[in-house]
Order: structure tokens, then sequence, then C-alpha cells
């Protein structure tokens, strides 16, 4: 394919800011497991100087206006820095499209400027891939919601300046919607910073709301649009991991590309090995199936595909990029044999890493019976044909 010129310059400029910013942090990330204030704070600059904060959000309110193909740019090369790191080049949720003037004033602008940070909080101990098992609730009383429950992975709460919060309204399933909450009100604790695999520099901490009142004009949207407002983020989350896994996969074929043709074992570079090479020419196919399907995805989008469609679609570039970006770290990490597990290779980091990504955002699981869902609907087609 050959991209326009504004595209080349934006994957660039991510490429040129993975690279010299993020690829410089990784080894300290992976010893100290937390970024200093320092790096916090470049990273902040850094971002703001390529041009790399809210990549999806309007130019009006301090957003890049990328459409989704280049957005994809953007992921795939910052999901190439191990650590989790991409998760600092800053996105605030997309639902807060729906805000009101006032609402964008407050919290989407300084939000996009990287001025302050809004997590989007919906699982719970028991609403996980069912969305709709949420148990928070929020009960008006006089002029304010009082809300009760826990979360779960809730991504950078512990630092958050307000959260998007999916709760349900007086207890009715059929009511969710999403709050924009105040951590600082009382009511709001922190329960449990639980450790993870790869830690990121940020947490996912258990949170428990105990009768904390929030305004009732800070509703996102309507009552009952919770949702569908959490369908719109999936549809770019879904996209970006699909991108984010091509670029993992991306770094792996080369670090593993480059190790087979320096490595020498038995007298020979081990990619003259023929067990070798066919791994490698497995993991060079997989990778180009996967970016182009996320390419051809992102540009059917942005020509207007029907959003339902995209959706179908979507779930079936996450789950097949995700499942593939696994199995080429996988192998990569074989051609680097020991050194393939040892920490201070970028390789046994990406193979962390990348576990994760067949999990959030809906799992594998979650993403077939989605694509079920649509094959029995609106038949095969939708998978089959191209727009
Ligand atoms: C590091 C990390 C960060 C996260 N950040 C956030 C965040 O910021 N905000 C947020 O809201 N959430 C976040 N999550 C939560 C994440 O979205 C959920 O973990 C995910 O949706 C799966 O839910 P669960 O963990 O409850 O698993 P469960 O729903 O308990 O699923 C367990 C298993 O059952 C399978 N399963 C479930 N239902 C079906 C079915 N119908 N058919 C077949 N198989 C099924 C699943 O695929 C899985 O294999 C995060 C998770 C992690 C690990």
């Amino acid at each position: 394919m050959d991209l326009s010129t504004r595209s080349r310059e934006i994957q660039q400029r991510a490429r040129e800011f993975t690279e010299k910013v993020f690829f410089p942090m990784e080894l300290e990330l992976e010893e100290t497991d937390t970024l200093t204030r320092a790096q916090h704070q470049t990273i902040k600059e850094q971002v703001l100087h390529y041009r790399l904060n809210a990549i999806d959000h309007p130019i009006d309110v301090g957003g890049q206006g990328y459409n989704i193909f280049e957005q994809c740019l953007v992921h795939e090369e910052i999901g190439k820095a191990t650590g989790g790191l991409w998760n600092h080049v800053w996105t605030p949720p997309l639902p807060l499209r729906e805000a009101t003037e006032l609402q964008k004033k407050t919290y989407l602008v300084p939000a996009c400027a990287g001025e302050i940070y809004i997590p989007y909080s919906i699982s719970e101990p028991t609403g996980g891939s069912d969305a709709g098992g949420v148990k928070t609730t929020a009960v008006l009383d006089g002029d304010e919601y009082v809300i009760n429950g826990e979360k779960m992975f809730a991504s950078g709460c512990e630092r958050a300046d307000v959260i998007l919060l999916h709760a349900i309204v007086d207890g009715d399933p059929n009511k969710p919607t999403v709050f924009i909450v105040d951590p600082k009100a009382p009511g709001f604790e922190i329960t449990g910073l639980p450790k993870f695999m790869t830690h990121g520099g940020r947490d996912h901490p258990n949170v428990k709301y105990t009768n904390m009142r929030v305004p009732r004009d800070r509703i996102l949207g309507e009552i009952g649009q919770g949702l569908e407002l959490t369908k719109d983020w999936f549809l770019e989350a879904r996209i970006w991991i699909g991108a984010r896994c091509v670029g993992i996969a991306s770094r792996a074929l080369d670090l593993a590309t480059n190790r087979a043709k320096e490595r020498k074992q038995f007298g020979r570079a081990i990619i003259d090995f023929q067990g070798i090479e066919f791994m490698l020419a497995d993991m060079a196919t997989q990778t180009l199936a996967a970016k182009c399907m996320v390419y051809r995805v992102a540009e059917e989008i942005d020509a207007g595909l029907d959003r339902k469609i995209a959706h179908a679609r979507v779930s079936a570039v996450k789950l097949f990029c995700s499942e593939m970006a696994g199995r080429v770290v996988d192998q990569a990490l074989q051609i680097f044999g020991g050194r393939g597990y040892m920490r201070e290779y970028a390789i046994e980091r990406l193979y962390r890493d990348v576990r994760v990504e067949r999990i959030w955002e809906g799992t594998s699981e979650i993403q077939k019976v989605i694509i079920g869902r649509h094959l029995r609907k609106r038949g095969p087609s939708v998978y089959s044909e191209l727009m």
C-alpha cells in the first residue's frame, strides 16, 4: 500500500517518538517497575512535542483529529515499546465526545492537553466479560446521585483526576449509565493494588464506592446510554489493539531475524537451519496478514462502513491480531534460545506484554461470541465481502 504523504509523516513521527523516548526507558522500567516523576514529565513533554496526544479527539477540543487509519499507524508504532509504555500516550476516553459543552470545557479539553487524567472504569468482581452484570448503583437523592459498589481492574484510578464510572441507575440493569466522578470526594477508597504480569508504570486497583455523592449534572450522555457509550469505546480500543499487536509482532520479527543472522551454532548462522528459517517465514506471513487486515478495516471505517458491520469486523481484527502476536512472539523467543528467557532482552518483555491483549477489551472468546452473533444475524458476507 502506498501511504499518503500525511500518513507517512504521522507514521514516521510516531516511530521516532517510540525509538527516541520509549526505547531508552524500557530497561529501567523493567528494573524498577515504575516510572520516575522525571520520566513522566519527559513523556508528557515529548508526547506534546511529537503531537501524539488525544489522537482520536477533534482539533477544536485540543486533539489531533486523526482518522481511524492514522490512529492505527500511531498505535502500531507505540505498541512496539515494552512495559506497556504505549499507555502513557494519552487518549481521553472516547465517550467524552457525548459530553455537554460545559463538561467538554471542564474535562475533555484539559484531558486532551494532558493536564488531567481520566480513566474509564467498568469491570467489577461480578461484571467482567458480561458488562451487563455491573452491580454498582447510582440512586437519586435530591439533586445528587449516591453511588455504591466495587470496581476491579480500575486502571489508573489511583492517580485519576476524574473517573468515568459505569453504574446502573436505581439498581435497574436497563439503565446502565456513565458518571463523571471525583476520586477526592468522600466515599472513594482504593482497597487493593494487585500485582500484574507487566506493571507499565501504572496500577489497576480495586476500588470501593460507599455513599459517594455525585451532582446529577455529572452524567455523561443520558441515563441508560452506558452500554452504547462503552461500545463506542470498544470499536476504537479493539482496532488499536490490532494495530499494537502488529507493532509487537513486527518488532519480534525484526529482533528474531537479526538474532538468527548473527547467532552461530554448529559452524553456521542459525537462520541457515531450515527449522529456524521456516519459523521466521511463518512469523513474517502472519505479521503481514494481520497488518493488511488492520489497515483495510481501518480504511473501510474511515470510508463510512456501517457502524454494526464495523463492530463485527473489528472483533475479528482484535481476535486475529492478538492471537497472531502471541504466536509470533512465542516463536521469536524460541529463536533467542535461553536469552529469550532473560528479562534484559526485549523479546522476553514482549512475551509478557502481549498476553493481556487476548484478555482486555473483551477476551478472545467474547470476540468469537460477537462474531458468531453477526454470522447468525447478518450472514457470512459480513466477513467474506469487502466494502
Ligand atoms: C491489566 C488489566 C487492565 C484492565 N483495565 C481495565 C480498565 O481500565 N477498565 C475496565 O473496566 N476493565 C479493565 N480490565 C478488565 C478486563 O476488561 C477484563 O479482565 C476482561 O473483560 C475479562 O473479564 P474477567 O477478567 O472478569 O473474566 P471473566 O469474565 O470471568 O472470564 C473468564 C473466562 O471465561 C470466558 N468467558 C466468559 N464469558 C464467556 C462466554 N460467553 N463464552 C465463552 N467464554 C466466556 C472468558 O473468555 C475467560 O476465558 C483490565 C484487565 C486487566 C488484566
